[in-house]
């Protein structure tokens, strides 16, 4: 339960809503998924419960992700999810927190508002965004008010953004794209490259859970082996298949080079002095996406520059959106 005067910090994920709050950390982590009936638009599940709904719900309910892409396609299923999730965190007292919001990069300003709107209405006191990769470095514990330049890599469910910056008192640089290739991608690749070597159909979670254990982007020294269940493209029936990570390597390393050559669109466009900072410091990758295994040797050995993993990389974004709180004056002064 919360306390009077207690900031939260919420990362709206493509795939997961993170939120944070100082003193007590992470207080709440749940899949961005609804459950909707269909025909009367209600909605009937949210978070955990929703997604063991994913790809096994009957006719009538459907379980959605509404930011998937990482734009908002559902925006009152979106506003309905939100909500949900402030009161979770907030309880029946609610004493008005202020709230600093993550939102995927490429969310319209008109999405910004909407999601500005569900928050208040849910009971904020006040409401700020924040873009995602200042909250990424932040919360990856750089130093962000020294003028002198960082590089992020956010590998999300849905997209990927890729940013180098340095923010200087009187002059900021901001570098950044952001692709649809991410951590959704590399469980379509996983589908795909089952259906066509295996003949057998598996779902996205299967996929995912492969991606997990046995997925890599990089060579892998020992072969590693996942046995699953699929359903027999020829006889229609399930059946067992055993998978290697060679297999995985396979089927991954198409979306891996699109991420590295996104990085590298951006090192090409970075200014020099800023990317000599950046050699310096490293890479930080944060966001869930980026722990598949061999991801940061191969962008390693693609750019030259040494490649950090952020500590628990899945809620960085939301330790920075909640941290961000702390330094609202400076990034008045910035934003
Ligand atoms: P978002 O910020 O878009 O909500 P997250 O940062 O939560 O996304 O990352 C979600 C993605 O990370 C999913 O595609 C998930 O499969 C992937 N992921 C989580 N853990 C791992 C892991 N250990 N190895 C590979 N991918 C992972
Ligand atoms: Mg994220």
């Amino acid at each position: 339960m919360l306390e009077f005067g207690q900031d939260i910090g919420i990362d709206l994920g493509t795939a997961t809503v993170i939120a944070y709050v100082k003193g007590k950390g992470i207080v709440l982590r749940e899949p961005s998924v609804v459950a909707v009936d269909k025909d009367t638009g209600d909605v009937l599940a949210v978070g955990k419960e929703a997604r063991r709904m994913l790809g096994r719900t009957p006719g009538n309910i459907i379980a959605t992700r509404p930011l998937r892409d990482g734009v908002i396609s559902d925006y009152t299923v979106t506003e309905k999810m939100l909500k949900y999730f402030i009161n979770k965190i907030c309880g029946k007292y609610i004493f008005a927190p202020r709230i600093m919001i993550c939102v995927p990069s490429r969310v319209t300003e008109v999405e910004k508002r909407a999601v500005i709107d569900a928050a208040s209405q849910a009971g904020a006191r006040k409401v700020y965004l924040i873009e995602e990769p200042l909250a990424a470095a932040i919360g990856a514990g750089l130093d962000i008010s020294k003028p002198c330049g960082n590089m992020v890599v956010d590998i999300g469910g849905g997209t990927t953004d890729i940013c180098s910056f340095s923010y200087d008192y009187d002059d900021e640089t901001v570098i950044s794209t952001s692709i649809r290739v991410a951590g959704d991608k590399f469980d379509e690749s996983i589908v795909k490259y089952v259906k066509k070597k295996h003949n057998i159909m598996i779902g996205e979670r299967t996929a995912e859970d492969l991606k997990i254990n046995i997925g890599c982007v990089y060579p892998k020294i020992q072969d590693a082996e996942m046995e699953i269940r699929g359903r027999d493209l020829i006889t229609g029936l399930p059946k067992t298949v055993t998978v290697y990570s060679s297999e995985m390597l396979e089927a991954l390393t198409e979306c891996a080079e699109q991420i590295v050559e996104a990085v590298h669109s951006i090192l090409e466009k970075t200014p020099p002095e800023l990317s000599a900072d950046i050699s310096d410091r490293g890479i930080y990758m944060t966001g869930g996406g980026c722990l598949i295994d061999g991801l940061d040797k191969l962008l390693q050995e693609r750019t030259g520059i040494n490649v950090m993993v952020a500590q628990d990389s899945v809620s960085c974004v939301a330790l920075g959106t909640g941290k961000a709180l702390d330094n609202l004056d400076v990034l008045d002064g910035k934003k």
